[in-house]
């Protein structure tokens, strides 16, 4: 597999998980994390609307489902959107040095904070990722400014 097939392959796992979570009425945000070799350690979605957890991003989610780490340094965070502030905070915290991003067309969050903290990013652009977080925000403008914190 080329690099950029590898690539497609992860984002897919984020895909379903945010496909997973609009089918239960959330926000379409999904996110995966992967160690080096490509072996899938986690997935997640956010859960705000089902859990009534507004700390559950599609990142956190991921995060907490891998359990306890001893680093994250070779971990590949994966995630359909750009992420926030509060899922940045949670990238440099833990000293992620590679996150893949499906897309910051509609949302470009903590991406040139974490450029410039030296995180490697790679945003995929992705024209599926771009259309289910449009068509979810066009339909849910509230709970989409609800999820970042925008009154
Ligand atoms: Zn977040």
């Amino acid at each position: 597999m080329s690099d950029n097939t590898n690539l497609a392959e992860m984002l897919k796992v984020a895909v379903a998980e945010a496909r997973k979570g609009l089918a239960e009425g959330g926000i379409p945000i999904g996110a995966a994390m992967f160690a080096t070799d490509g072996q899938l350690l986690s997935s997640g979605h956010n859960r705000r609307v089902q859990d009534g957890d507004p700390s559950a991003h599609g990142e956190t989610d991921a995060f907490r489902r891998a359990g306890r780490q001893r680093s994250y340094r070779e971990i590949t965070l994966v995630t359909t959107l750009a992420p926030c502030w509060y899922c940045s905070g949670l990238i440099r915290q833990f000293g992620f040095r590679t996150v893949i991003v499906g897309e910051s067309r509609t949302f470009s969050g903590g991406l040139d904070w974490l450029r410039e903290s030296g995180v490697h990013i790679v945003d995929l652009d992705s024209s599926e990722c771009v259309e289910m977080m449009t068509e979810y925000i066009a339909q849910n403008p509230e709970v989409w400014n609800e999820d970042i914190g925008h009154d």
